[in-house]
């Protein structure tokens, strides 16, 4: 069934001693309004909500009127959320937590929900509870400060969850505020300024209430029946102030950012939930940690009710406005909450069922004190296997995950090595060698690097082969024929040979130096001389064109070496990732042996349970045993008894028929006696 959401807002009682000099915040039955000193109401600043609380408002009241509907629909099977919005210092942590004299809602609440579960007799009960932190964006546990940073996961069976955080099975009310004081001891840890933190931190006290119809007939629980879940947030909410204001910078600010993008989030949110059924399809629950938790409560299967308490103080109207315009947004969020009932084996209390019975049924006649602490300590350890598996399978996914990611990195550093290895090798070649590909004698302007080659004979010569084939270049002289100065080019060249060839097709070293063919021969000896200085000039050219080869070269073995280093440093990655590869094929290893041992701890305490259930049958048959010797000995004396006095019956009736026996006897001597005397 739709319903709104329910908006309080709460004024806590001013700390400051300044009376307000312009406007003050007026409250009338369930409305808001600021006015003006003098009593005007200011236009647009008035607002309504479903229960407006003075500075005289107790917690009490507080959890009567806004928060005890949502807490026993939670019993009955609806999910339920109470959260406190609000400006730093404006009463979050009050109406949530409370002080000795007045308890907070999160108090109330639990109280609240064990009574109401005692007074129901036709259902049986599970309750667990939670604690968790969302700070900077990370969740941490406060039941245990080891589950830090913990991932929210979703799945078909759980819905959404705060994987690997810790769940205690609680029986009574005083449990819960044990544990909720042993997370607020774990939230100071290590922490030296508890105001701030505590003011840029959400904290959720998370309860999941399962229940299950008992069967009044025979007291047995039949597994088909379904089993309620609901789940109940109370969170105490990061101040929603803007940071500009608290002047945050550096760590702060990030801290602050983060805050704000929770809390930014969640406006946006609300916002859109607020914009009517159009928009739902596009709310950003995802984009926040708190939103994704609390998913369910803000436009989805839950009954919610917001408190957003204020600060009367002049000083912060601003925030105070920035409120009530989000508690009035809220205000127009519809929720769809129906009772959960599943029937498969999601509910822990359908889970733990046989297990359960099974101790029960061994514990029968122990005091119903004993079995209870027994049925709770069992309940846990079993919680705790489960959580643990989760947090094992967890990790080992994990696990596998950068596994495979390091085989990954290793397949492309091997790849890559490859690749520089073929790269060197190439190069090495070429460099032995000091060979290139000759470069193309097309007429392209690219400028080439004439390439140095080894003759087959090893003889150092300058060729140029086809020369006079190049009629757009110098000829040479005869006198050079094909061949130049061996010794010359030998020095110059130290062992290398040049193909000039390629030289000259490179464009900047075309060298027109003749003239035509067709040139007087008087003027042969000026031609000669020309020629000469022609030669000379492009000799120069070669020795520059060799200067740079040599240079190239140099570069090029640079190169190598340098690559080399890489290869080796690469090699040494390798080597790296192949041992981290090896211990954490290790860590894995030992967390499956762990793993296995964790199981077979399990299945050794399953085997003592049962034989321990053996040995009580065992007894129990015995003393039956004994007490069917011990009935029949008891009808055996009572026979005995009745045997006896027949006996004794007959005894007496024997006894009496022997005294009249005695007395004819006696009568009959007397007799005869006084015969004797008469006679003689
Ligand atoms: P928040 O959690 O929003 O930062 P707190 O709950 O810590 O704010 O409140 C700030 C101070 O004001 C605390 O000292 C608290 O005891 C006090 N306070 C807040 N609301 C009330 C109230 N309704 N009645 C009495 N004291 C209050
Ligand atoms: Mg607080």
């Amino acid at each position: 069934m739709a319903e709104k959401i329910c908006v309080a807002v709460r004024v806590r009682p001013s700390i400051s001693e300044e009376s307000p000099s312009g406007t003050f915040w007026k409250i009338e039955d369930n409305r808001i309004s600021l006015h003006k000193l003098h009593g005007t109401p200011i236009s647009g600043l008035s607002y309504a909500f479903d229960h407006v609380f003075d500075e005289s408002c107790s917690n009490s009241k507080v959890y009567e009127l806004l928060t005890k509907d949502v807490i026993h629909a939670a019993v009955d099977g609806f999910n339920g959320t109470a959260f406190a919005y609000g400006q730093t210092s404006s009463g979050k942590t009050y109406t949530m937590n409370g002080s000795l004299n007045d308890p907070g809602i999160i108090h109330r609440a639990v109280n609240d929900v064990f009574q109401k579960i005692q007074m129901i007799s036709d259902r049986e009960f599970l309750i667990r509870v939670s604690y968790m932190e969302i700070y900077n964006e990370e969740i941490n546990d406060l039941f245990a400060v080891e589950n830090q940073k913990l991932p929210i996961h979703e799945s078909l069976e759980r819905g959404i969850f705060v994987a690997g955080l810790r769940e205690e099975i609680v029986n009574n009310a005083e449990q819960v505020i044990k544990l909720l004081e042993s997370g607020e001891v774990n939230r100071h840890f290590g922490e030296t300024n508890m105001n701030a933190r505590s003011s840029r931190s959400h904290t959720i006290f998370r309860m999941v209430i399962e229940s299950k119809g008992i069967d009044t007939g025979s007291g047995d629980y039949s597994s088909s029946d379904a089993i309620r879940v609901s789940i109940l947030n109370l969170v105490d909410l990061a101040g929603s102030e803007r940071i500009a204001k608290t002047g945050a910078g550096g760590v702060r600010l990030k801290e602050g950012k983060y805050i704000n993008k929770s809390l930014m989030v969640l406006g946006n949110v609300i916002n859109k939930l607020s914009n009517g059924a159009k928009q739902r399809a596009h709310i950003p629950y995802r984009d926040s940690k708190l939103t994704r938790i609390l998913q369910t409560a803000l436009g989805g299967n839950a009954k919610t009710s917001i408190i957003c308490t204020v600060a009367p103080e002049e000083v912060h109207v601003e925030e105070t406005k920035g409120t009530l315009q989000f508690a009035s947004r809220a205000k127009r969020i519809t929720n769809c909450a129906q009772v959960n009932e599943i029937l498969t084996d999601a509910a822990l209390l359908k889970r733990q069922q046989l297990e359960i019975e099974d101790l029960r049924r061994k514990l029968q006649g122990s005091r119903s004190e004993v079995l209870e602490q027994e049925i709770l300590k069992l309940r846990n350890d079993m919680l705790k296997y489960e959580l643990e598996r989760e947090k094992l399978e967890m990790e080992l996914e994990e696990e596998r995950r950068s596994h495979k990611e390091r085989e990954q990195r290793i397949r492309d550093q091997q790849l890559k090595i490859e690749n520089l290895s073929s790269l060197v090798s190439d190069g090495d070649r070429s460099s032995s060698q000091d060979s290139m590909k000759e470069s193309p004698k097309d007429e392209c302007n690219d400028f080439k690097t004439p390439c140095f080659k080894e003759t087959s004979n090893n003889a150092f010569v300058a060729k140029r082969s086809n020369y006079s084939e190049l009629p757009d270049f110098s000829p040479l002289p005869d006198s050079f024929s094909n061949v130049a100065d061996e010794d010359t080019w030998f020095k110059m060249n130290k062992g290398y040979i040049a193909d000039l060839d390629s030289l000259q097709t490179t464009p900047a070293r075309k060298v027109q130096s003749f003239p035509p063919q067709d040139i007087t021969p008087d003027c042969s000896n000026d031609n000669y001389k020309l020629e000469l200085q022609n030669l000379k000039t492009q000799l120069e050219l070669v020795i520059k064109e060799k200067v740079e080869l040599q240079r190239k070269h140099e570069e090029e073995v640079q190169i190598n070496s340098r690559l080399m280093g890489e290869i080796c440093e690469l090699k040494q990655e390798l080597d790296l990732s192949n041992n981290s590869l090896e211990s954490s094929k290790q860590r894995y290893g030992n967390l499956e042996r762990e793993f296995q041992k964790l199981k077979e701890e399990r299945d050794s305490l399953l085997q003592t349970v049962s034989e321990s259930s053996k040995n009580i049958t065992f007894l129990t048959d015995q003393k039956e045993n004994i007490l069917k010797d011990l009935n029949c000995e008891v009808q055996r004396r009572k026979d005995l008894e009745v045997e006896i006095k027949q006996f004794s019956v007959a005894f007496a009736s024997r006894q009496r028929s022997l005294a009249s026996i005695h007395g004819e006897f006696k009568s009959k001597i007397e007799k005869l006696r006084a015969e004797n005397l008469v006679r003689y």
